[in-house]
């Protein structure tokens, strides 16, 4: 009940006035091929190319649709979203289709660190159980974790969280924006989320290190290789966003995912630097199960988005002593 009221449209991250979106809407379907790569299709309309090895889904399941990709040889991949695991039965909807694999979004290996950035208490519980029932069933799943200024420190925890519950792979996502968050100059109002790419990396190649030991394939998103040191090769693939003047030249440059608009022009271009690119073996795994990294969008910093009523925000005071 907690999660379908704060779940109508995706979940909050880090803090209220961020809102991601977990990949596209209900109802869209997409054929990824072995790379990671996704084809966008519509429901009933699609032709299988030689390459595409799933379909993943968002929404409920459709059964005609399953039985055609099964005789397609297509794998069934559910990306469930916030609003898909607070409908009741979607799990188990598609468990009884034959789903061969499931993704989902943990942000922490505790539930009071995942449900602060998921902004929904007893998430971490529901998603747990999803995890097991679908690990029970011998689903594959993969997890993808947001990096933001306060899910950095403590991602370090996740990778014996993931393994010891057998997730197959994950991947940090460090954030995709659309539209603009980011002032160019002085602090804005989400400069407490997203951090810049050069303090909050550090948190998550740690982590990844901690996930390779334990023979769990970590991945990431939304970050550049140059920024990647030796993690270069569990980059998935991205399409470019804005490059710094410094990338002109760079031998990564045809790959590379770069970094959102506004970020380049609130944290500028010294951090992007070809002559920081490390080699790396690309890490093996299902990079099949990670489509879409969810991305996010600005709400109303004061609105709460159950009754669209703004808040009371109510400012901390603190007393002085010489009274
Ligand atoms: S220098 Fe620029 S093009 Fe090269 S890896 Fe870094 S961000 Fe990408």
């Amino acid at each position: 009940m907690v999660l379908s009221a704060a779940a109508e449209e995706g979940w909050v991250a880090g803090q209220v006035g961020l809102r991601l979106r977990e990949s596209p809407g209900s109802g869209w379907r997409g054929l990824v091929d072995d790379g990671g790569a996704v084809r966008a299709v519509a429901s009933h309309s699609w032709l299988k190319l030689p390459g595409e090895i799933a379909l993943a889904c968002v929404g409920a399941p459709v059964v005609v649709e399953v039985e055609r990709a099964r005789a397609a040889g297509l794998r069934l991949l559910w990306l469930a979203t916030g609003d898909g695991l607070a409908t009741p039965g979607s799990l188990e909807a598609w468990l009884a289709v034959g789903l061969d694999a499931l993704h989902v979004w943990v942000h922490a290996g505790t539930s009071p660190a995942h449900d602060f950035h998921a902004g929904v208490t007893g998430h971490f519980m529901a998603i747990t159980a999803a995890i097991e029932a679908a690990r029970g069933a011998d689903v594959g799943v993969a997890v993808s974790s947001l990096l933001t200024r306060s899910s950095a420190p403590v991602l370090g925890g996740l990778p014996a969280w993931l393994h010891g519950h057998g997730v197959a792979a994950w991947r940090v996502a460090a954030i995709e924006t659309e539209g603009q968050l980011l002032r160019g100059s002085g602090v804005g109002p989400h400069d407490g989320l997203v951090p810049s790419l050069a303090a909050s990396l550090p948190h998550a190649l740690q982590a990844m290190a901690r996930a390779a030991r334990l023979g769990l394939p970590a991945f990431l998103s939304g970050a550049p290789a140059c920024l990647l040191g030796p993690f270069a090769g569990a980059a998935l693939r991205e399409q470019g966003r804005a490059f710094a003047a410094a990338c002109a030249g760079c031998p990564a440059r045809a790959g590379c995912c770069g970094v959102p608009a506004d970020y380049l022009e609130r944290f500028g271009g010294e951090e992007l630097c070809a002559a920081n690119l490390r080699a790396g073996a690309a890490v093996v795994g299902p990079r099949w199960m990670f489509v879409g990294t969810g991305s996010i969008e600005q709400v109303e910093m004061d609105r709460a988005r159950e009754t669209g009523a703004k808040r009371q925000v109510r400012l901390p005071v603190v007393t002085g002593d010489d009274g």
